[in-house]
């Protein structure tokens, strides 16, 4: 049985609106937020904002949930304003673009990244 709240795919969670709160497949809470670090993304915020995982990587079907309580939004906010502990836009955005040098950077530390995950030797 499937119910009207649940969210099939990572294609399905991107067309649901910014603030949302859900549970994955393993019962993990995230809030699913804009995110700008270098171009714009959907993102699933952990609770309490402090990680951010892409919507590809959490496990599906997603279970939407609401944010109990009130916030006054004092613990910050990501780089598109999404308050670090409820997920509403309460800040400026302040989207994070990246020059030539430090995408330079990012892509060797991708390939590294890869290299590692590749051969498990992290020399
Ligand atoms: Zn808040």
């Amino acid at each position: 049985m499937t119910d009207e709240y649940e969210v099939a795919t990572a294609d399905d969670a991107r067309l649901l609106p910014p603030g949302q709160w859900c549970l994955d497949a393993t019962g993990t809470v995230y809030c699913l937020v804009d995110t700008h670090m270098g171009f714009p993304q959907r993102m699933a915020m952990s609770k309490g904002g402090r990680g951010f995982t892409a919507l590809d990587n959490i496990a599906y079907p997603l279970h939407l949930a609401d944010f109990d309580g009130e916030c006054e939004h004092r613990w910050g906010a990501n780089e598109m304003g999404h308050c670090r502990r409820c997920g509403q836009v309460s800040h400026d955005a302040r989207p994070t673009h990246f020059d030539a040098e430090q995408m330079r950077v990012f892509r060797l530390a991708a390939e590294h990244n890869k290299r590692v995950a590749e051969s498990g030797d992290p020399s």
